[in-house]
């Protein structure tokens, strides 16, 4: 059995040891009371760091080579000891993150679904994406050689935590399971503002390591509240890759750290986006009211600390415009503001609005009824206006401002909408409201938002990200730094995996997947065929 929260060590996981070297120390807040909580979590020094990645890297040696059954039942028994800690989790994250218990509930259910739907995909092994090309000797006017390639981990990754999923995009995350399920051990740099959060889940893997008789090495955890702790880590010669989510000065810090190593890595950085929101005439003359209530609770759904929350809004001039906006101003004012994550996010929450509320051109148009509580780090809705001009004049004004706020573009004409969508850098999401014939009648404005985002979504919102093969979460920079890749769903795995070619090797050298009988009846590419057949 794992240990209970009220035993919290504040150390790091080594390699199955905990270790509190440093002196310095780090304690977590609770942000709906502002005190703070009894463990003191000491910050790693540069030894302990060395020692995480390099157990990480003794680690990969054995973990690398073991069966896709083999690191699914660990991963499976991972999920088996995070849900024997039962609530207390619960009553943790709660007491660090200040988040609703539904909401820590759902995300604990999707923390748990997302470290089995990686063990099964360890154990069905399609995702190694085996292809094989057959010899063919006679081929003139050369001989064709035989040519097979699968992917193969890189090497240890480090994840670092995100503060608005203290379960699903923290320790546990589809980064960190996605990681181990190609065969990569992980260090996670624990967020700041959740360590016991953190401790409790690493705790899990731990267990689950040793039960299944795993090299320690496979997973670490490391506290810190100092950029030198992630910086350390990614500086790391046996660092391989970084997975982040968080603010575009850190996941920017972190690539260029990645960037100007010796031996350059993948950073792959999910940062800030505003995901903006298209609202086209027809849509806008039928349902104006219904799409204001429905984008103010996406807005204030976590009181907006979501990477997909609907930060700018474009529309045409127009009376339903206009009905859109009182009727945004109206939900606006019914929403109660919210304790949001920790105090430094509720300071640049505050610090956004008011540099919103002061540029010119832009108005107030929607806030809540009730005044945000600053002892209880509350923030409140806020929603503005502006023109396409002063959008083109204040460059700041479509930048993220984390939290529940959002600027509704009022566009004159069609060729401004059009430049302002133009105009936009990557985001993650983008939204469109419309008809069948406003898709008919704008559809190079739909097309254009393809170079701008990762993911499209009709007559919805961007929050709520469902995980599924089919999703891709992740845009052009600077929304994230490799849009290639998406951070949530099954597909992440790809961020860890490098194919590896074999030529000319006898059947029996060749790893399981690429082999002619097929062993592991998994999908390949034969001679240009799909198949789960022998070849
Ligand atoms: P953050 O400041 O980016 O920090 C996230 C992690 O990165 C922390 O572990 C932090 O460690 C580390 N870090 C940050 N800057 C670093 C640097 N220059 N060098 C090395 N390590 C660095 O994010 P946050 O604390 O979660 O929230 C702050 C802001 O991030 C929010 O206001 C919001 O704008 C954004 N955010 C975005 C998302 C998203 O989904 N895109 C999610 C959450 C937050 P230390 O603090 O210990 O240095």
């Amino acid at each position: 059995m794992t240990t209970p929260a009220s035993t919290l060590q504040g150390a790091q996981l080594i390699a199955g040891a905990r270790s509190a070297e440093g002196n310095a120390t780090l304690w977590a807040t609770n942000p709906a009371t502002g005190q703070r909580l009894p463990t003191a979590f000491h910050e790693a020094t540069g030894a302990e760091i060395d020692r995480a990645l390099r157990a990480a890297e003794a680690a990969f040696e054995t973990y690398r080579r073991l069966s896709g059954p083999q690191i699914a039942d660990f991963l499976d028994r991972v999920a088996v000891e995070v849900e024997a800690i039962g609530d207390e989790l619960l009553d943790l994250a709660q007491s660090e993150t200040g988040l609703p218990r539904a909401r820590l509930t759902g995300e604990r259910a999707r923390m748990l679904n997302g470290i089995r739907l990686f063990a099964r995909l360890a154990r069905d092994g399609s995702w190694l994406q085996a292809r094989i090309d057959h010899a063919d000797p006679q081929r003139q006017p050369l001989p064709k050689p035989d040519v097979r390639t699968m992917l193969r981990p890189i090497g240890p990754v480090v994840v670092f935590g995100a503060s608005n999923f203290p379960f699903a995009i923290s320790v546990a995350s589809n980064d960190t399971v996605g990681a181990l399920a190609t065969g990569c051990p992980v260090v996670v740099k624990a967020h700041p503002a959740h360590p016991g959060t953190s401790e409790r889940v690493g705790d899990a893997f731990v267990a689950a390591a040793a039960k299944q008789g795993i090299h320690p090495g496979v997973f670490s955890l490391i506290q810190g509240g100092t950029h030198e702790v992630g910086l350390a880590l990614v500086k790391h010669p046996a660092t391989k890759a970084v997975a982040f989510t968080g603010s575009l000065r850190g996941g920017r810090a972190l690539f260029d750290a990645g960037a100007s190593r010796p031996e350059p890595i993948p950073v792959y950085a999910e940062m800030g986006s505003i995901n903006p929101v298209i609202l086209l005439p027809g849509a806008m003359a039928q349902r104006a009211e219904p799409i204001a209530g429905a984008f103010i609770n996406s807005v204030t759904l976590g009181v907006g600390q979501f990477c997909t929350n609907p930060g700018l809004v474009l529309a045409l001039e127009s009376p339903s415009l206009d009905t859109f906006v009182g009727a945004v101003r109206t939900a606006a004012a019914g929403v109660a503001p919210a304790t949001m994550l920790h105090a430094g996010i509720a300071r640049a929450f505050s610090g956004g609005v008011d540099r919103l509320k002061e540029t010119p051109g832009v108005q107030v148009v929607g806030t809540s009824n009730t005044a945000a509580d600053p002892a209880k780090t509350e923030g409140g809705v806020a929603i503005f206006t502006t023109s396409a001009t002063a959008l083109d004049e204040f460059p700041h004004l479509s930048e993220e401002v984390f939290g529940p706020t959002s600027t509704i573009v009022r566009c004159n004409t069609r060729q401004e909408l059009e430049g302002v969508i133009r105009g936009l850098v990557g985001h993650l999401t983008a939204s469109v409201h419309g008809t069948p014939e406003d898709l008919a009648e704008y559809r190079d404005l739909i097309a254009l938002l393809e170079t701008k985002v990762g993911r499209i979504i009709f007559n919805g919102f961007g929050t709520g990200i469902e995980v599924c093969a089919a999703m891709h979460h992740g845009g052009p920079y600077p929304a994230t730094s490799d849009g290639h890749f998406t951070s949530i769903g099954p597909a992440g795995i790809y961020r860890f995996a490098r194919p590896v070619c074999y030529q000319d090797f006898p059947d029996a050298a060749l790893p399981d997947a690429l082999r002619d009988g097929n062993p592991l009846k998994i999908w390949r590419l034969v001679d240009n065929q799909v198949t789960n057949q022998s070849s």
